[in-house]
């Protein structure tokens, strides 16, 4: 793992400067974009973030039954599909590869999914790519040619053909823009130099029009709101969910989706920086620290509809996860736990679907293809 901050810590921050200098303010997804996926020095392209030394943990890497759980869907909606192979089985954002090598492990029981599935890591970072390889090192023996996982920088890059598509905290990392009610419209909230700043560069926010089909975005309901509402839109969420519900309704397929978010679409600033498991300034310290919103599940779910697919839920994950078994899960492991590991067991699952921890806020959005009715986990 490379240490927090390694290399040259605010470089990208005079990169920045550079940039507004000469091309005027930043919106506010330009510059999640950079701080995130900058080829030289973004966030997750210099490190890896994940773990109690890192930044913050995510579901897996809490509780080995999430992987688990989510291969075995993966395997009924196959099974559903009428058991197409090859198949490809898809992970976003794929982290250290905890999720999917958790996965293949429990979906090793069901005859002939292994055999049928290639997998596929759509991954931009270089470091986590690394990670992943190290993880999932023998955990695709028995799929075809024994095949290694193959590496993609887009969902657009992986082959045609029957998908199961796996995504956790994926689209939380995706660009969104914020928008300002104000006297008469909609303004872009954007990122500009800070002239006080002496020495290193700083950043402050400031106001700028908002190009006609950005306002566009803002839901009708929503349009009246009252001056100084802030709305947040990820043009970028939008069309990884189209590409997902396209892939689904040609090839046939279906997809899981967990993240922290809402459905409706609401007003509210959810744009967050944490570093070392603390919440941060958004602006400080660019590409130092991991950038998050809340996903608009409405705007997921309507835009892969619109390419063919079927959206169910959004359901809560502490619902979702009871639903697809994870107390019997959990059972079954500490029977063979002794007390240390039962302890660990019990927290991690509590974790994943207490409300008041991650039960509550984290959603579940299931796409399928059109008429197959509702997927495990989404029962009505
Ligand atoms: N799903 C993992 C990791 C979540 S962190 C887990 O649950 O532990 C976000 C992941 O998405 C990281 O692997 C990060 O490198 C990747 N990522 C972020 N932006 C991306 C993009 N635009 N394209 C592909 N992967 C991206």
């Amino acid at each position: 793992m490379t240490p927090r901050g390694a290399g040259s810590p605010g470089a990208l921050a005079v990169r920045l400067a550079h940039r507004i200098e000469a091309g005027g303010p930043l919106s506010v997804a330009d510059w999640m974009a950079a701080c995130l996926g900058d080829r030289e020095h973004g966030y997750y392209v210099t490190r890896d973030p994940l773990g109690a030394a890192g930044d913050f943990t995510t579901a897996p890497e809490i509780s080995q039954t999430f992987g688990e759980l989510l291969g075995l869907w993966c395997v009924h909606a196959w099974t559903a599909m009428g058991a197409p192979a090859p198949v490809r089985l898809v992970e976003l954002g794929p982290g250290r590869g905890t999720l999917m090598k958790d996965a293949l492990r429990a979906a090793r029981g069901a005859p002939g999914f292994l055999a049928a599935a290639s997998v596929h890591l759509v991954e931009t970072s270089p470091v986590l790519r690394r990670r992943q390889a190290e993880t999932l090192a023998g955990a695709t023996t028995g799929a075809p040619t024994g095949a290694a996982p193959a590496w993609h920088g887009r969902l657009e890059d992986v082959p045609d053909g029957p998908v199961l598509v796996l995504a956790n905290e994926f689209f939380d990392a995706l660009p969104v823009h914020q928008l300002v009610r104000v006297p008469g419209g909609w303004a872009e909230r954007v990122v500009a130099l800070d002239p006080a700043g002496a020495g290193a560069p700083r950043f402050r926010f400031a106001l700028a029009p908002a190009p006609d089909p950005l306002a566009a975005r803002v839901p009708p309901l929503l349009r009246g709101a009252p001056a100084g509402s802030l709305f947040e839109t990820s043009p970028a969420c939008e069309a990884v969910a189209r590409e997902i519900g396209r892939r689904i309704a040609r090839n046939d397929g279906a997809a899981l989706i967990v993240d922290y978010g809402h459905a409706p679409s609401g007003l509210g600033e959810t744009l967050q920086a944490v570093r070392a498991h603390r919440p941060a300034p958004v602006l400080d310290a660019p590409g130092e620290a991991d950038l998050t919103a809340h996903v608009d599940f409405q705007v997921l779910a309507e835009a892969a509809r619109s390419a063919g697919a079927e959206a169910f839920g959004p359901g809560t994950q502490g619902d979702v996860l009871v639903r697809l078994g994870i107390r019997e899960r959990l059972q079954a492991l500490l029977a063979r736990a002794d007390a240390r590991q039962a302890a660990d067991l019990v927290s991690g699952v509590r974790r994943l679907i207490a409300d008041e921890e991650m039960g509550k806020l984290f959603k579940v959005l299931a796409l399928t293809r059109p008429g197959r009715g509702a997927p495990a986990g989404f029962a009505p």
